[in-house]
């Protein structure tokens, strides 16, 4: 079977992770410092804090961002489920806004109906590496009491206007799972342009320890002294995977340019049928492209999804509107709140996408929808 989605390895990834392992430090180490450092400035930032998944990296940066009980957060339904469930266990309020047809990201109509006094963060989703409509969410949200969050599990890499993904909302956050842009096995991480949500984010990830002298409530306690001044967990990468993440982060280039040549490859091979619905991208953005979401309009999705994966295809469904899942809809939200989602959902399939992937696989992907649909 051919997989949707798989990881880029080489000898040179290898290296990196035996020479970590020859030395001293598997955790905690000058290769933690070393990854954050890299992440800060392929994303323009001034900090970054690596985490131990994009789960992890979500419930930081809402904790960092003091999203808690009475605060609501206002986010996309076409997004995976940890982007709203991080800031439920947190004790939020979840508010759903609809999507925009195009990108499948928030939209910031939606956004702006949906504000409240209590909104305190408005996360975004770059769908299928596709960056949001940052400046517009942004504005939405800093009307408000409310900062901007961009979930970019997909789109490391990405530009929009010539900046890149990571400087473009006050608070990013990466995966780097396998089946993502570039992967530390399990990871991720937060980055900000704001100094004190890398402070909090970097404590959280940490249990909150300080061992600070000069912040110490009790400095002459003894050397051995160390105190938690806020909750926190242990969510710390260690050196071992953050190695490897430095070394898929010099691949990344590599990385997008393939992505692109296999989105265009499909562009120009799935053109012109009128069932179908190419992604699309916006003037001023250079995605990433972590998905390939193709959408097919004559409401055969499931046949062909079945089609697919009986010719040895593997395809997805990105995503199950997350109000759909059982957890949201036991707290009484309904289906069909956001239609435009509901029909995205309806209508998508993520075509195999994966730097390694073959020009010759991506013919064949084409070759069997074009059978499917009789082009
Ligand atoms: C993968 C993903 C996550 C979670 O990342 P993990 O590293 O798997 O925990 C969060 N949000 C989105 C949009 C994702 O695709």
């Amino acid at each position: 079977m051919l997989p949707y989605g798989h990881q880029s390895i080489d000898e040179s990834d290898i290296e990196a992770v035996a020479g970590v392992l020859r030395g001293d430090w598997l955790t905690t180490g000058p290769a933690v410092t070393a990854f954050e450092d890299d992440l800060a400035r392929i994303s323009a930032t001034s900090g970054a804090v690596s985490v131990t998944s994009g789960t992890a990296a979500l419930h930081v940066a809402y904790a960092a961002l003091g999203v808690g009980p009475g605060a609501e957060v206002i986010t996309t339904a076409l997004t995976f489920v940890a982007t709203a469930s991080c800031a439920s266990v947190l004790g939020a309020t979840i508010v759903f806004a609809d999507i925009c047809a195009d990108t499948g990201n928030l939209d910031p109509q939606a956004v702006s109906a949906a504000m409240t006094s209590r909104t305190r963060v408005v996360a975004g989703v770059d769908y299928a590496g596709h960056p949001i409509d940052a400046a517009a969410l942004a504005e939405v949200a800093h009307r408000g009491d409310a900062l901007l969050l961009e979930d970019a599990a997909h789109s490391i890499g990405g530009s929009l206007d010539g900046r890149p993904v990571g400087s473009l909302a006050d608070v990013t956050t990466f995966s780097f799972f396998p089946t993502k842009n570039l992967t530390t096995a399990e990871g991720g991480a937060v980055v900000s342009l704001l100094d004190d949500v890398i402070d909090r984010a970097r404590s959280y990830r940490g249990i909150g320890l300080v061992r600070d002298p000069a912040v110490l409530r009790s400095p002459d306690e003894g050397p051995w002294h160390q105190e938690v001044h806020a909750f926190g967990l242990n969510y710390r990468l260690p050196d071992v995977l953050c190695a490897l993440g430095s070394s898929q982060l010099r691949r990344l280039c590599a990385f997008k340019a393939r992505r692109d040549a296999i989105t265009a490859r499909y562009n120009q091979g799935l053109a012109g049928i009128d069932e179908l619905r190419l992604p699309t991208c916006r003037e001023g953005a250079d995605p990433m492209w972590h998905l390939y979401p193709l959408r097919i309009l004559d409401g055969r999705r499931r046949a062909l999804f079945e089609h697919l994966r009986a010719s040895g295809v593997g395809v997805q469904v990105n995503y199950l509107p997350v109000y759909r899942h059982p957890v949201y809809a036991d707290l009484g939200y309904q289906r069909g709140m956001c239609p435009v989602a509901e029909d995205y959902y309806q209508q998508e399939i993520s075509l195999p996408m994966f730097a390694d992937l073959t020009d010759l696989d991506v013919d064949r992907v084409i070759d069997l929808i074009r059978g499917f649909v009789g082009a």
